[in-house]
């Protein structure tokens, strides 16, 4: 199966890298890292001015390698993103309670904030407690059982009864606690805006003003959270009552502890232009008889930027640099260097198509619009992904797909084993990455990658931590797999490892 091997870069052969071009090319690595990681791109977030400065830099060096444009007479792939920064608020945006006829204006991110997510809108209107805000029959559930809800702002405790205690019977029903659910379950009974508080035992990851921005969900109405303070205020009995509340709960009663309480309530956003972001395409043309199949080597481009959004550095992370070294200038940096061997070496049998995907960390929004643009997926004969290939050295490598394709994994193992390059082979996809994408689009696809680390999405990953020579031995790899997959005998797409 293994017949059409037509060089072996890794091995004694005439075709390894003499050192020095070896060395030339470690050079080049840095240099794209450096570049790529560098402030003025600012962590590479799609549809920021960062990111589009690196799509530039991608498309100059694609040019200057010879890459040619797969349509349109453009390297660029231009789609749409989303927007990943959470809204700026408007001045406007406000909020005013009324407990017993006292009226307080709540500071915003000190006392109160709107959700990332929430509906904009201006509510006047009373305040009802319900409980968690959930109706889980099965579990004798109903928080809005004699409560009138109609044109009311529904006042919910986070999550569910006993849920961090562990209660199997509450965990088993997560969807139904998450922001979404609630706020789609408190719309559909008619009120008007949704108010959370954290419940007393959320102690492993309390919300806060700076966590809220990291929350993920669908505001159905406008959504709001104000610190435990600040709710204990609207309960007979203060932090006391609000306690007792939550512990009512717990044992499945229902306390009515709310004091007389009106909202005025005004969320607005600044609404920026839809954002747009581009994947950088180039091929080089194959002259054989396979040349109209493709084989597509894909690594994202974009990062997570000023850690506003993804970042597991936690609140200090925000608006720090975060330069996606490994992340995926790493697995860039690679392609750059297999795309000048595969130039050098001229034309093979299938066509090359070289894809800097955009807006990965947002969901592989470019791979899915790369795939949904080909005329026929099925042209597409294999994919290789690099993602994160920084940590050959105090890492292990993993071949992941390895199963997608007819003797892919045969043919890695086999590679490996005359780089003398220890591999871990899955036969599935695993990671949700964009060779995932083109798993489900029936294509044999692998991901090299040497996994996550403690750097991962964290602004210490940074270019000096990158381990280049490992990672251009990972190259040499890739390269005898590439030659392979170009050249030789077309793998069928093997189904049921796409998970
Ligand atoms: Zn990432």
């Amino acid at each position: 199966m293994c017949a059409a091997i037509v060089c072996i870069p890794c091995t004694g052969t005439a075709q390894e890298p003499k050192p020095d071009a070896h060395a030339a090319e470690g050079a080049a690595y840095r240099e794209v890292l450096q570049t790529l990681c560098s402030a003025e791109h600012a962590g590479r977030v799609s549809g920021t001015v960062g990111g589009e400065q690196a799509i530039a830099f991608l498309a100059r060096r694609f040019a200057a390698l010879g890459l040619l444009p797969m349509a349109a007479d453009s390297l660029r792939q231009p789609f749409a993103t989303k927007d990943p920064e959470p809204p700026q608020w408007l001045p406007k945006t406000s909020c005013k309670v009324l407990v017993d006829g006292h009226e307080s204006e709540l500071k915003i991110n000190q006392q109160w904030a709107p959700f990332p997510f929430s509906v904009e809108g201006t509510i006047a209107a009373k305040v009802v407690f319900a409980g968690h805000a959930l109706a889980i029959p099965e579990l004798g559930i109903d928080d809005f059982a004699g409560l009138a809800v109609r044109g009311k702002v529904v006042l919910a405790l986070r999550g569910g009864p006993r849920w961090r205690a562990g209660d199997a019977a509450v965990r088993a029903y997560l969807p139904q606690l998450s922001f979404r659910a609630k706020a789609e379950r408190v719309a559909a009974l008619g009120a008007v805006a949704l108010w959370i508080v954290d419940r007393a035992d959320e102690k492993a990851a309390p919300l806060d003003f700076a966590s809220l921005n990291q929350t993920t969900g669908a505001g159905a109405v406008p959504m709001l959270f104000a610190d435990r303070a600040t709710v204990a205020r609207c309960f007979v009995g203060g932090s006391d009552g609000l306690l007792a509340a939550q512990h009512a709960l717990d044992q499945g009663q229902a306390l009515l502890a709310l004091c007389d309480v009106h909202l005025e309530l005004c969320i607005a956003a600044s609404h920026r232009p839809k954002l747009g972001t581009a994947n950088v395409v180039g091929q080089l043309l194959g002259s054989g008889e396979q040349r109209d199949e493709l084989v597509v080597l894909g690594a994202h481009h974009d990062h997570i930027g000023m850690g506003r959004f993804a970042s597991l550095a936690g609140p200090e992370g925000i608006g720090q640099l975060h330069p996606g070294a490994d992340d995926n200038a790493s697995g860039i940096a690679g392609m750059l260097l297999l795309a000048q061997r595969f130039r050098e070496r001229g034309p093979g049998n299938r066509t090359l198509v070289c894809v800097a995907f955009g807006a990965e960390e947002l969901g592989q929004l470019g791979s899915r619009w790369f795939v949904d643009q080909l005329t026929s997926p099925r042209k597409v004969a294999a994919m290789i992904d690099l993602n994160m290939i920084g940590r050959g050295q105090s890492g292990t490598l993993v071949a992941y797909g390895t199963g997608s394709g007819a003797g892919l994994a045969a043919l890695v193992a086999a590679h490996a084993e005359r780089c003398k390059l220890p591999i871990e082979l899955r036969d599935r996809s695993s990671y949700r990455a964009d060779q995932a994408v083109f798993l489900l689009n029936a294509t044999p696809a692998l991901l090299f990658t040497t996994g996550l680390h403690s750097q991962y999405h964290r602004p210490s990953d940074v270019p000096e931590r990158v381990e280049v020579a490992a990672a251009l031995q990972i190259v040499d790899l890739v390269d005898s797999v590439l030659i392979d997959l170009v050249n030789g005998p077309r793998r069928a797409f093997v189904a049921g490892n796409n998970r």
